[in-house]
């Protein structure tokens, strides 16, 4: 799949994937605004365009890029695995996404909800799915 910023200095390319998931933590929703919406893009991503990229690393084990000049958020990079999960948003090209499941469902607001059947996991579940054991589990 391929997928750009509002001005359109960087593209991103990402297998097929048709699975969103939602992340209500709270980082990605003081990043975003809101709840995060993104598809996996596994290890395999390229950009092109990348100079016009700006990293932030958000905390010991994740980075989040946007775009330097319109701000878009290109992704977020699990640093232990190198798994890229991509917003949803960049893509417009009709593909078939379907919403499949919440994390850090235990920090979303109550102020919305989504009302998509979807499987949900807390935060202790999400550390325990990604993060090696060992690793004491962080705050978000
Ligand atoms: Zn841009
Ligand atoms: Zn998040």
């Amino acid at each position: 799949m391929e997928g750009s910023c509002l001005c359109g200095a960087v593209t991103v390319h990402t297998p097929d994937s048709t699975s969103v998931d939602a992340c209500h933590c709270g980082m990605c929703r003081r990043w975003g605004g809101g709840p995060a919406l993104g598809v996996s893009g596994g290890t395999d991503v390229g950009i092109d365009g990348a100079e016009a990229m700006r990293m932030y690393r958000s905390s010991e084990w994740a980075e989040r890029a946007f775009c330097g000049t319109c701000g878009t958020h290109l992704y977020y990079k699990l640093l232990p695995t190198g798994e890229y999960f991509v917003p949803v948003g960049l893509f417009q090209d009709g593909e078939p996404f379907a919403f499949k499941e919440q994390i850090f469902i235990d920090r979303k607001p109550d102020f919305y909800a989504f009302a998509n059947p979807t499987h949900d996991l807390t935060e202790a579940e999400v550390f325990a799915r990604y993060l090696p054991p060992e690793e004491p589990a962080p705050g978000t």
